[in-house]
């Protein structure tokens, strides 16, 4: 290349275009191309330069005038048979520009090359982008770095770019595209926009929340590597639900993100099913009562309102059945009356279930008298018997009524009034219908102070009164029947049904008994000691006997007091036996072998069958007062029949019998006739405290020891005890 002058590159100015192979005479000027920072240069179609700017003088590390002329692969002869020189042979074959990136081995640099043709060659262009090439490596590395960490990711993971383009995406991405969106699409590759792949999927509240926090992380000009946006979301797959907990996080200054979409619906089923647990009862897969409690304070809540009511249902005698069927039988008859209670409500109406036997219907929008005709319609639910496999139940519910008032706020409140309603429907008989009144709460209220105390302290409170039991034939003073009475510190002697029942209810009984048989047998022994044989009855409640700790407790009282069991009798009601009577006969059996007595208490109140209650090791039957009462309207033209036909059962099988309830002359006269052998009532001798009774039989000794004769003139009464 001699004779080709270093030009200066102003004259290609003046051409308007920046052709830097425009090679014009006009020595001295200053080369326009002298400060342009990139490299260039011109080669002749012999591939010798023929021009160069300073920038690529000193990227060349050789002066204009050592190169001029000179073959580039000459000069630099790592050229030869390199891209470049391939690159620049086709620009001058084809008369088309090329641009590559080239690696200049000697240097062990990256340069990027642009190579125009021109008439008298081709111009080039190159600048080194080693710098800029390491970065785009580092970039890429890390790329591929953090693909791979998200590749290890389990859930479906993507990386996405500071302009929301997803970068990279793992396999579980792809895998899990149709959960995480669950149409089946494919769920965004890498190139796309992370959120537009995201309407797919998710719904419109969910991904406007998304949108927002992805754009709060992306434009986070500060450093905010770090920063995290979470969002749970459901998706409706074709498998189900699905729930998905969403984590982005900023990785990097750039502004990358990388975002978790983690499969939590196994939790998020498992926190419903806890949750509905909590509120629902196993059993039979109604609301509980924490939830009845729920769904009555918010109807009790709506303003303005106060037309709703709550039914509780209690099913009538269901213990026995459940005893004596056995457990998965009552289970399945639960079941059974669920569903028909269900079937009975109106939609909107709720039925609970209390636990036990105890179901409770929320009904809203009905009066007083709108809730007690639901009521009857509820017992119609009972009309036809319950059907379990072979075996068919009648099952019959008494019902406790109670309507909102404007005064009653609060669930609880109510559930307590139905409650209440509840027990006094109960305490009428089975199968009634009850509707709450505000006394029912005071009893109610009193209930719940007599299950308090009788917690606390109230067993010291209790005391035991006599009653004699007189032989008819006689007129001796036979034995003493314990009655139990609470002497309350502020009301006074209470009467044994005034706490008794609860006691059942809560299984105080069990103690109060314990301490009773402890009591009474000690106090027989203690007057047998003093001289005075007396045979102690004592009552015994159906909740004690189906506790099977009766005979236990019977028997360290006996041994604990000394006292020949002969002279214990247990009084047990004709219905606690008839409950189960192969369980009372076992226990009876183990009494009577011992040698204590058992009698039957109230005969002629229930409706035991004779033939099944006299199978029984029974050795007294107690009749009833009421009998008695009947007997006497019967007895106006004949006297006694109907307790003398009793009377001769009793005598044929060997049990004694005992009028209960005597309290005139002629009743006296009429059990007489009828052949009792023992009698009780207020004509002989009330109840009284043992101190008094001692006095009382003081007297009727020194009076000739004949009570019925003294009572029938008017003489033997002592005052109440
Ligand atoms: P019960 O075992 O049939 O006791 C007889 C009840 O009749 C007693 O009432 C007694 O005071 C009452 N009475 C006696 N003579 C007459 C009379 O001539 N006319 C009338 N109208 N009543 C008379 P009380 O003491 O109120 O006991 C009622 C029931 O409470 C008892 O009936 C018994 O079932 C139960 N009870 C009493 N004490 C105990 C006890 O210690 N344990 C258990 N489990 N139950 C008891
Ligand atoms: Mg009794
Ligand atoms: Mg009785």
């Amino acid at each position: 290349m001699t004779g080709v002058r270093r030009r200066g590159p102003d004259e290609w100015t003046r051409a308007g275009s920046v052709q830097p192979g425009d090679v014009r005479p006009s020595e001295g000027r200053r080369d326009p191309l002298g400060n342009v920072p990139d490299a260039v240069y011109r080669l002749d179609p012999q591939g010798r330069f023929a021009y160069l700017n300073a920038a690529a003088e000193k990227m060349l590390g050789q002066k204009a005038e050592e190169l001029l002329g000179r073959a580039a692969v000459e000069a630099f002869p790592a050229l030869r048979g390199s891209l470049a020189e391939e690159q620049y042979r086709q620009v001058l074959g084809d008369g088309r520009p090329r641009e590559f990136q080239f690696f200049y081995e000697p240097m062990s640099r990256w340069f990027e090359v642009r190579v125009f043709p021109d008439p008298g060659g081709a111009a080039v262009l190159f600048r080194d982008i080693d710098g800029r090439r390491l970065g785009d490596e580092e970039r890429e590395s890390q790329l591929r770095g953090l693909s791979a960490v998200l590749e290890a990711l389990p859930s479906p993971t993507v990386l996405v770019g500071p302009d929301g383009r997803i970068l990279s995406a793992n396999g579980a991405w792809s895998r899990s595209a149709n959960e995480v969106l669950p149409e089946p699409a494919w769920p965004g590759r890498p190139g796309e926009d992370y959120l537009t792949a995201m309407t797919r999927g998710l719904g419109a509240p969910a991904h406007a929340q998304l949108s927002e926090g992805l754009r709060t992380l992306l434009t986070e000009t500060s450093r905010s590597d770090g920063r995290t946006f979470h969002l749970d979301y459901s998706a409706d797959s074709p498998q189900g639900t699905v729930w998905f907990h969403l984590q982005a996080t900023r990785v990097d200054h750039e502004g990358r993100v990388v975002i978790t979409h983690t499969d939590v619906s196994e939790q998020v089923r498992a926190r419903e099913e806890l949750e509905w647990k909590v509120r629902h009862d196993d059993l039979t897969g109604l609301p509980n009562r924490s939830r009845l409690l729920e769904l009555t304070g918010e109807a009790l809540a709506v303003a303005g309102r106060t037309d709703g009511a709550l039914l509780m249902l209690d099913l009538d005698g269901f213990k026995t059945i459940n005893d004596s069927l056995g457990h998965e039988i009552g289970d399945q008859l639960l079941r059974l009356v669920a569903g028909r209670l269900s079937e009975e409500i109106r939609p909107g109406d709720t039925v609970a279930r209390l636990g036990g036997d105890q179901f409770v219907v929320l009904a809203h929008g009905c009066d007083a008298s709108e809730a007690a005709a639901l009521a009857f319609r509820l017992q119609t639910v009972f009309a036809l018997p319950f059907r379990v496999g072979e075996i068919t139940v009648p099952l019959s519910a008494s019902i406790g009524v109670a309507v909102a008032r404007p005064e009653v706020r609060d669930a609880h409140h109510l559930l307590g009034d139905a409650d209440a309603a509840m027990f006094a429907a109960k305490s009428n008989g089975r199968d009634r219908v009850h509707l709450f009144s505000p006394s029912l709460r005071e009893a109610a209220r009193w209930r719940l102070e007599v299950a308090t105390r009788l917690r606390g302290d109230a067993i010291d409170q209790l005391v035991v009164h006599y009653q004699p039991v007189v032989r008819l034939d006689t007129g001796q003073i036979d034995g003493v029947e314990a009655l139990v009475r609470w002497q309350h510190p502020e009301r006074g002697l209470l009467p044994p049904d005034t706490f008794l029942s609860v006691a059942e209810e809560t299984g105080q009984i069990i103690p109060i008994t314990r301490w009773l048989l402890r009591e009474t047998t000690h106090r027989a022994a203690e007057w047998a000691a003093q001289g005075l044989r007396l045979r102690m009855s004592v009552n015994v409640s159906a909740r004690h006997f189906s506790a099977e700790t009766l005979v236990r407790d019977v028997r360290v009282a006996l041994q604990q007091s000394g006292l020949p069991p002969d002279q214990l009798v247990l009084e047990l009601t004709e219905t606690s036996v008839a409950e189960d009577p192969t369980r009372a006969e076992d226990q009876l059996s183990v009494l009577r072998s011992f040698g204590v007595r058992v009698a039957i208490d109230d005969f002629g109140t229930g409706w035991s069958s004779l033939a099944q209650l006299f199978a029984l090791p029974i050795g007294t039957l107690k009749i009833d007062r009421s009998l008695l009462a009947a007997a006497e309207r019967v007895a106006v033209g004949d006297t006694g029949a109907v307790l003398a036909a009793i009377v001769g059962l009793t005598r044929t099988l060997g049990i004694r019998s005992v009028a209960e309830g005597i309290e005139t002359p002629d009743q006296l006269r009429m059990v007489r006739a009828a052949g009792c052998d023992l009698a009780q009532g207020w004509l002989l001798g009330y109840p009284m405290p043992a101190d008094q009774l001692l006095t009382w039989v003081r007297e009727i000794e020194s009076a000739g020891g004949d009570v019925c004769a003294l009572a029938a003139a008017g003489r033997a009464v002592p005052g109440r005890g």
